[in-house]
């Protein structure tokens, strides 16, 4: 007899010839793999409320805490590897469709040539406004029309490496689930509490919320290593890649901070700039 835990010892093997669960598909027009590459499209994702993240530390991380897949994707020629197997048998238990796929279909979803050997599909989760859970001194980043994936996923990575508390989408920001973005958060959007706002939706809750709120302007005119951050709330509102913050926005900031730089660069890189904001916003709270 295993001394495994019974709900370890059920999740172990699946049973893949399990009716329904798994399907071998080689071919990328099959109407399952269709309806997953739709997810692909801002449009696929819109219609579905769905997104795709690829990894099989990412999937089993984004399962370990809970979030709701709805099928996973393998590649067939590795259901060798135990971890997979695992993958395999945890989608399963969890009541999500298990495809088991060529490499072929696998880079067709992903559009790349070297695929993971795991996609997992999952029910998009955002949060409200009142919902962000500042605790007693925490920093959520406002993003002010954030136009690039790769800033925003880059951004997200780092609100969760700091330990801040989420992030507050305004305006029109790119898709925080489309495929670029997922893949530059390493895993990091399955961890960072996302909200979404219009820049009037924002500025009435800020009326409401008792902390400091701080933007990052070019023209700012305290530097950003001479507020004490530490100990109260902190929103840290970010400028438009193009445009920096919009006016209303600046306008509802208490302070305007500035990055000190020489050289001739107009600005900083919007990730590089918040990344820079968090650690010393979080530099009390942050300790080897
Ligand atoms: N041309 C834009 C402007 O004038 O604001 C540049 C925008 S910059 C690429 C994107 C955002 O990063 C800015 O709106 C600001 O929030 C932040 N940022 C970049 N460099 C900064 C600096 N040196 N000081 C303060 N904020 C900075």
């Amino acid at each position: 007899m295993s001394d495994e835990p019974e709900g370890e010892r059920r999740e172990k093997r699946p049973d893949l010839s399990a009716p329904g669960r798994v399907k071998g598909l080689s071919s990328v027009s099959n109407p399952i793999i269709k309806d997953i590459r739709a997810l692909g499209a801002k449009k696929g994702r819109d219609e579905t409320g769905l997104f795709i993240a690829e990894g099989l530390k990412l999937v089993l991380d984004a399962i370990d805490t809970g979030w709701d897949m709805k099928t996973l994707v393998v590649a067939k020629s590795q259901l060798h590897n135990p971890l997979l197997e695992k993958a395999a048998a945890r989608a399963v238990a969890l009541g999500a469709d298990l495809v088991e796929a060529s490499e072929k279909v696998l880079g067709a979803i992903t559009r790349r040539d070297n695929p993971q050997s795991a996609i997992g599909v999952f029910k998009q989760r955002t949060v409200s406004l009142d919902r962000l859970d500042f605790g007693k001194d925490g920093v959520v980043v406002a993003l002010d029309r954030v136009r690039d994936p790769g800033n925003l996923g880059t951004i997200l990575r780092t609100i969760d490496a700091v330990g801040a508390k989420g992030v507050i989408l305004i305006g029109d920001c790119v898709d925080p689930f489309s495929l670029e973005t997922v893949r530059a958060t390493m895993g990091s959007i399955f961890a960072v509490p996302i909200a979404r706002a219009s820049e009037g939706q924002f500025l009435g809750w800020r009326t409401k919320f008792r902390g400091l709120v701080a933007g990052t302007h070019m023209a700012g005119t305290v530097d950003y290593r001479t507020p004490d951050y530490a100990g109260r709330p902190l929103i840290l509102l970010m400028g438009n890649e193009q445009s920096g913050l919009s006016e209303p926005l600046a306008k509802a900031c208490e302070q305007l901070l500035r990055i000190p730089q020489a050289g001739k660069a107009d600005s900083l890189n919007l990730a590089i700039a918040t990344g820079v904001m968090l650690f010393e916003a979080r530099r009390k709270a942050l300790a080897l």
